[in-house]
C-alpha cells in the first residue's frame, strides 16, 4: 500500500479522554473513531488488525476441528424465552421491538441461537461430538464502556460451542479449546494464563477466564510465577488424543481473580512465587453440561435407542479486546510494537527522498520485491521530512522498516530496522527480505 494513497489519520495530541495507552495509541495512530459511548468505527489501519487476529483466532479453531458457521446479530426473543435468560440477562441486553411489536434483542452471546441450530439438525449421537464457531459482533449494554475497545458496548467476539453425548465426552471438547487457546494466544504473542473463574450468566460449573497481565487491567489476579514460563502446547498438537495431561500441567497452579482468590490457598506458594497483579480477559471458556439443552429440549438418541439432552459448552475470545489487550503489552515510549503475526502491515518502506528519481526508482522496485515476496507492505513515498515519516513508523509499530536512501544505493543496500529491538543493519534487499521472512 502507497500511503501517500492510503488513510492512515494519525494525529500527534493525546485525546484527553483516552485513560490508557492503547486507547490512546489507537486514537493517535487512526485506528479507531469513537462514534458514541462503546462503540466504534474501524478505521483501515485498526481494521487489518482486527481482521489478522481474527484470521490467527480461525486457523487455531479448525485446527482444533472447530467448524466455522455464521449467525446474526439481531435475535428473536423467543428463544431466550425457552432458555429462561430474557428476563435472567438484565440491563445488559439490548431489547429491540420490530414494526409488527415482536420482541428482539441484539445478541450479547450466542448460546440460543446454537442449540435452536442444533436442535433442528441433529438427531443421533452418531454426528458427535461437533464444535460450531463464528466471530461475529455482540452488542452488551455495559454500565460503564471504558479503556477504548476493550469494554465495548459493540464487540467482536469469536465464540465456539460443543455439542457432546457424555459429561466426559464434553470435557475432552472442553480440554481441546483449552489447548486451542494457549496456542492461539502464544501465536499472537501473549501470555494468557488460565485462570479459574466464576461463570456468571452463561452458567454451569467448569470455567476458565484466559487473562494478560496488564498495570491497566480491569482484574486484580493472583498466580504462581512458575506457570507464566510454562510453553504453549505447540501447533503439532493431536487434538484427536487425549488432552487431560496437558489441561492438568496447567490447572496444578494457583492462579485465580479477584472473584475467586483463595488468601489461604495462594498463600500456601513460596513467597518468592506470589504474583499479585493486574490482568484483561481475553477469553473465556465454559462447560455447562444440559443447562440449555434440558430447557430447549436439544436431545439426540443414544446406541441404546434413548434419548438424552445434549451436553454442552461455549467458548469465546475477545478479538476486538485483544487489539487493545496486544497493545497493552506491546508498546514503548515511541509508540505500538506489533507482533509479527498480526501486524497489520509487516514492513513499513520508506523513501528518504521520493523526489530523487534514482532513490524513488530503486524504492518502487524494493516494494514491488517486498509484495511479491508476500509480505504486507505500507510504502511511505510521501514528500514530508524523514524526522516526520520515521516517527510515524515508529507510531503505528510496524515490525520492520526498509529505508531507502541515495547512500545505501552506491553501496548496494538497505537500512533495516527491527522496530522491536531497535537494531539497525544495513543489508542487500535480499538478505533483508531474509530476515523479515525468518521474523
Ligand atoms: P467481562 O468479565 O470482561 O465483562 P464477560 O465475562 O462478561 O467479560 P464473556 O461472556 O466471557 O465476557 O465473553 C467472552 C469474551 O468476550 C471475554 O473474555 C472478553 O474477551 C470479551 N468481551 C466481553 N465483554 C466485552 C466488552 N464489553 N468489550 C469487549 N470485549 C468483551
Ligand atoms: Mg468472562
Amino acid at each position: 500500500m502507497r500511503l501517500s494513497r492510503y488513510f492512515l489519520p494519525v494525529s500527534k495530541d493525546v485525546p484527553a479522554d483516552a485513560a490508557i495507552v492503547s486507547h490512546q495509541l489507537m486514537l493517535r495512530t487512526g485506528m479507531v473513531r469513537q462514534n458514541g459511548a462503546g462503540i466504534y468505527t474501524w478505521l483501515p489501519l485498526g481494521h487489518r488488525v482486527l481482521q489478522k487476529i481474527e484470521q490467527v483466532v480461525r486457523e487455531e479453531m479448525d485446527r482444533a476441528g472447530a467448524i466455522e458457521m455464521l449467525m446474526p446479530t439481531i435475535q428473536q426473543a423467543e428463544l431466550w424465552q425457552e432458555s429462561g435468560r430474557y428476563e435472567d440477562y438484565g440491563k445488559e441486553m439490548l431489547r429491540i421491538t420490530d414494526r409488527h411489536d415482536r420482541d428482539m434483542l441484539f445478541g450479547p452471546t450466542n448460546e440460543e441461537l446454537i442449540t435452536d441450530v442444533f436442535r433442528t439438525y441433529v438427531k443421533s449421537y452418531k454426528a458427535l461430538p461437533l464444535n460450531l464457531y463464528h466471530t461475529q459482533w455482540k452488542f452488551r449494554d455495559e454500565i460503564r464502556p471504558r479503556f477504548g475497545v476493550m469494554r465495548g458496548r459493540e464487540f467482536l467476539m469469536k465464540d465456539a460451542y460443543s455439542f457432546d453425548l457424555t459429561e466426559e465426552d464434553g470435557r475432552a471438547s472442553y480440554n481441546r479449546m483449552f489447548c486451542a487457546y494457549l496456542n492461539t494466544f502464544d501465536r499472537l504473542g501473549l501470555t494468557a494464563i488460565p485462570m479459574q473463574a466464576d461463570t456468571g450468566p452463561i452458567g454451569g460449573d467448569l470455567s476458565h477466564e484466559f487473562i494478560i497481565l496488564a498495570e491497566t487491567g480491569e482484574s486484580a489476579v493472583f498466580c504462581d510465577k512458575d506457570m507464566l514460563d510454562l510453553p504453549a502446547p505447540g501447533l503439532d498438537l493431536d487434538f484427536d488424543s487425549d488432552l487431560s495431561g496437558e489441561v492438568a500441567k496447567r490447572t496444578t497452579y494457583y492462579a485465580a481473580t479477584d472473584e475467586m482468590h483463595d488468601e489461604t490457598e495462594f498463600a500456601k506458594i513460596p513467597q518468592e512465587r506470589q504474583v499479585s497483579a493486574r490482568g484483561i480477559e481475553v477469553g473465556h471458556i465454559f462447560f455447562f453440561g444440559t443447562k440449555y439443552s434440558e430447557p430447549m429440549n436439544a436431545t439426540v438418541q443414544t446406541a441404546e435407542g434413548g434419548s438424552v439432552p445434549v451436553q454442552m459448552g461455549s467458548y469465546g475470545i475477545g478479538v476486538s479486546r485483544l487489539v487493545g489487550g496486544i497493545i497493552e503489552a506491546c508498546h514503548d515510549e515511541n509508540g505500538i510494537v506489533w507482533p509479527q503475526s498480526i501486524a497489520p502491515f509487516e514492513v513499513g518502506l520508506i523513501s528518504m527522498r521520493p523526489k530523487d528519481e534514482t532513490v524513488s526508482k530503486v524504492a518502487d522496485e524494493a516494494y514491488e520485491t517486498l509484495k511479491a515476496a508476500g509480505f504486507d507492505v505500507l510504502y511511505d513515498e510521501t514528500d514530508e521530512r524523514p524526522g516526520s515519516k520515521f516517527n510515524r513508523m515508529d507510531l503505528i509499530g510496524l515490525p520492520w522498516q526498509i529505508i531507502i536512501g541515495p547512500r545505501g544505493i552506491e553501496n548496494g543496500v538497505v537500512e533495516l530496522k527491527n522496530r522491536k529491538s531497535g537494531e539497525k543493519s544495513e543489508v542487500a534487499l535480499e538478505k533483508a527480505v531474509e530476515m523479515v521472512k525468518a521474523g
